[in-house]
């Protein structure tokens, strides 16, 4: 009991593929990006979940990745490596029958010379500048990669979640003038290029933080809760201090609790003095430092002390914590700890 509880909605995650399937016209398939351990949340429990609700095809970022989601989901369903084939991962890659989107000349002469025939797929850069293969590159070995087992051609949005960005049109022409009559099946949108409409579908979307309750999916359902045990609670006197580095001076007397997580936790230290947790629909200040494995928390309004407190719950989604320290709740998401108990639901 003394563990920090992660409750992970498995529902909540099937809506929200259901959900973002919807965006899409009936011809289109919805994929999942599962990279990073499913976002942080298991990759087994969140593809098998996905699965189920229908999604057909999934995206990891490394050949290792790709392997532990094989073994998890069995052995019919198509997964997609975004790094593509890499010095070293052709056992992997041929053993978990993975589907390396190569990126560059030099993955195309490693892929073909270590694994002839294997299915590949290509990464085309339509003007991110960070994966993907150049125009005048992908001009020349077109011809001879399109003639291969080419399962699929892909790009990635920079601006996908900012509608009015000018540079999600010119990727979009870009993309088509690469890839029209090509006759491959063809995939540019993840979360945020599925809510751009359906000039951006394709035939294939591979969204990620939508499904698990991200923006930019305004109408996600929240997929975590975040439940930290109480280890300790206490009066601190009116100007006494709480923490390290004696940070926070009680204004007056209150009732203090120590809870079991921390920046180890994924709980940023950044979010000292800055975060609220939760008790039902009761806010409980932090108060003091963000420790290692521990949080002090203010919980002078509640009448009893609390047996747990909520960091991520109805009231405070990943954004919102995101928002509190200048980063996006991707980072939020999957800086959840090793430590946690995930408990599917
Ligand atoms: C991570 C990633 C995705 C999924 O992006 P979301 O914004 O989480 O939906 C799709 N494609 C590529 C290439 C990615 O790296």
């Amino acid at each position: 009991m003394g563990q920090t509880q992660l409750h992970i909605d498995l529902s909540a995650l099937q809506e929200n593929w259901t959900g973002l399937d919807a965006c899409s016209a009936a011809g289109v398939e919805t994929a999942a990006t599962v990279k990073a351990n499913g976002y942080g949340l298991g990759v087994g429990p969140v593809a098998n979940a996905l699965a189920k609700a229908g999604a057909r095809r999934f995206f990891v970022a490394i050949a290792e990745e790709g392997a532990a989601l094989r073994a998890a989901l069995g052995p019919d369903l198509p997964i997609h490596i975004y790094g593509g084939h890499m010095q070293g991962d052709a056992a992997l890659i041929s053993g978990a029958r993975l589907i390396p989107m190569l990126n560059a000349p030099e993955q195309v002469q490693r892929h073909r010379a270590a694994l002839p025939g294997h299915p590949y797929g290509v990464q085309l850069d339509s003007g991110m500048n960070r994966l993907g293969m150049e125009a005048q590159d992908w001009a020349a070995l077109a011809p001879d990669l399109l003639a291969g087992p080419c399962a699929l051609v892909m790009s990635h949005l920079a601006c996908a979640d900012e509608p009015d960005h000018p540079m999600n049109a010119q990727q979009l022409a870009e993309f088509r003038r690469m890839t029209d009559g090509t006759g491959v099946a063809r995939s540019l949108s993840a979360t945020g290029g599925v809510l751009l409409g359906r000039d951006y579908h394709f035939d294939i979307t591979r969204p990620g933080i939508g499904l698990y309750g991200g923006q930019p999916y305004a109408d996600a359902r929240p997929v975590v809760r975040l439940s930290i045990p109480v280890i300790q609670t206490r009066i601190v006197a009116k100007g006494e201090t709480v923490g390290y580095g004696n940070s926070f001076t009680a204004p007056q007397d209150m009732r203090v609790a120590t809870i079991a997580a921390g920046y180890a936790d994924g709980i940023h230290r950044a979010l000292s003095g800055k975060v609220t947790l939760w008790h039902g629909a009761t806010p409980c200040p932090l108060v003091g430092r963000v420790s290692m494995d521990l949080l002090t928390i203010d919980v002078s309004a509640l009448d009893d002390a609390p047996e747990a407190l909520d960091l991520l719950c109805p009231h405070q989604g990943v954004d919102d914590i995101a928002d509190l320290i200048g980063t996006i709740g991707y980072e939020i998401l999957t800086s959840l700890g090793q430590r946690y108990n995930r408990i599917y639901e």
